[in-house]
């Protein structure tokens, strides 16, 4: 039986993820519905009821109410969880003043657009200073959070909760040692697939059909659940019962919307998943941003970019689009597993993906202790680029310039891009090992039982157990890059035949 200190506790925290739920449905309306002129009425009332939020997040009564629970230290591992990560959550929001959150505000604003005109005309030099005075602003937020080890720990904690940037550095770097000699060797292989095939027409209609189709057979729950079109896909949840997805779609391109809205369904299984009788409160919330990640590239990729996947799902692709009729089974599986080293993250396939976030974390932990120089970016970019992809990138535009994250003064971000991926694997290992028969499901469009082990085993836990501490349970192991890279090795190397 929850004590009245326990009740009052949670419900300010439900207050809190209601005005966040609100803030969400407002943007999820900005990116897909809204017309053009309500952009400013909309951004009165994202600042209206972001402050709200922020303002019971900061509440003095929280902070009483969350002592009280303390107090009483009821070993429960529900009002535990809650109690734990709202203690993080409200620290670190009291802990930092609101002049330095509004200096923030005000520093990206001008920052970002800077960017957007510094990438445009290439030019590096004019966006420095301004990711220069982030960076400082950043370096206070870290001392005023507090570390242990290195200010980027402080930086990264908002991500992935507990995760130490020296023991991702380690994890990192053991990939680095696997992934680099991969790449070549796919790279120099004897066989080399013709993804050209995937620019056949593909009309939206059809794709957006097939889409909703696959991701009907994941499970979506189309009652608890909404696919709209957005220049930027993603998912946004707000309860469990109201989870939205968006993606879009390009007529010479079908595998954008497909495995985009692969992608964008495993993130919303995550949401669908996980307890509604927790909702609005940690026990009822992901437990990072690399663990959701884990969602959406195991079914994207580990599942979506298989062979046993379009066995079921090839023909009936072919029926919906003749252009395909007469492409077979194995080119099609080749030419969605295309690796090239390219410039561009976000266009870079699942094998040198992670190399970009390497380099990424690299620079960004060194530029957050000042081992690194803003003016040393460009040349530290493109000589780690050379050295893990062989390339160098001919502009900044195509290199430092290219991502948006820093200019929003988002920082300890990128590495959970890549720790997504290294979870996948091990999850879908562990998947493997208790649904012996998991392939053979999979190759007769049988994605249910893939969809309830997650949901067992990761969805339903909410953030009871820290990321590391949740893939010790469900793999017996803890984070690894081996999975990966075995993953890899073994898809690969018959593919391409090396
Ligand atoms: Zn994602």
């Amino acid at each position: 039986m929850p004590s009245a200190a326990y009740e009052a506790f949670i419900s300010r925290v439900k207050e809190i993820s209601t005005a966040r739920a609100i803030e969400s449905v407002l943007e999820w309306d900005q990116e897909t519905y809204m017309p053009p002129r309500g952009a400013e009425p909309r951004a009165a009332q994202l600042a209206l009821i972001a402050g709200v939020a922020h303002q019971r997040l900061t509440d003095e009564a929280l902070g009483r109410a969350l002592a009280a629970v303390e107090r009483e230290a009821d070993p429960d591992p529900v009002v535990a969880t809650n109690v734990r990560e709202m203690r993080r959550l409200y620290d670190r929001a009291v802990k930092l003043p609101t002049e330095l959150v509004q200096e923030i505000a005000r520093t990206v604003a001008l920052a970002k657009t800077a960017w957007v005109r510094a990438r445009k005309e290439n030019r590096f030099a004019d966006f420095a200073p301004h990711l220069e005075r982030v960076l400082e602003l950043k370096r206070t937020v870290a001392e005023k959070i507090g570390y242990t080890t290195e200010p980027y720990d402080a930086l990264m904690d908002e991500f992935e909760p507990g995760a130490r940037a020296a023991d991702v550095q380690r994890t990192f770097d053991e990939l680095k040692r696997q992934l680099v000699p991969l790449v070549r060797a796919i790279r120099d292989a004897p066989r080399q697939p013709n993804p050209q095939l995937l620019t056949r027409p593909a009309p939206v209609a059809a794709q957006a059909a097939f889409g909703r189709r696959v991701a009907a057979d994941m499970g979506f729950d189309f009652e608890a659940g909404r696919l709209d079109v957005s220049v930027h896909p993603f998912c946004s949840g707000t309860s469990p019962l109201d989870v939205r997805l968006t993606t879009r779609y390009d007529e010479n391109y079908l595998p954008a919307s497909l495995f985009g809205i692969m992608h964008e369904t495993g993130h919303g299984l995550y949401e669908q998943g996980l307890d509604p009788a927790h909702a609005g409160t940690p026990m009822g919330t992901s437990v990072s941003l690399g663990i959701h990640e884990s969602q959406s590239r195991l079914w994207e990729n580990l599942v979506g970019r298989s062979r046993s996947f379009w066995a079921h799902y090839f023909p009936l692709l072919q029926a919906e689009f003749p252009a395909f009729a007469d492409v077979s089974l194995e080119d099609w599986t080749f030419a969605i597993n295309t690796v090239r080293p390219s410039y561009i993250r976000v266009e870079a396939d699942e094998v040198t993906y992670n190399l970009h976030i390497l380099l990424r974390f690299d620079l960004e932990r060194q530029l957050v202790d000042g081992r690194l120089r803003v003016q040393e970016v460009p040349e530290a970019w493109n000589e780690s680029f050379q050295g893990l992809l062989g390339l160098t990138p001919r502009t900044d535009t195509e290199g430092c310039l290219q991502d948006i994250h820093w200019s929003m003064g988002i920082l300890g971000y990128f590495p959970t891009y890549a720790l997504g991926n290294l979870y996948a694997a091990q999850f879908f290992r562990a998947a493997r090992r208790a649904l012996p028969d998991l392939e053979q499901r999979i190759a007769r469009g049988e994605l249910r039982p893939l969809r309830e082990w997650l949901r067992e085993n990761i969805h339903r836990h909410g953030q009871r157990y820290r990321a590391h501490e949740l893939v010790q349970r469900v793999t017996g192991e803890a984070l690894s890059p081996t999975p990966f890279f075995e993953y890899l090795r073994d898809k690969y190397q018959p593919l391409y035949g090396f």
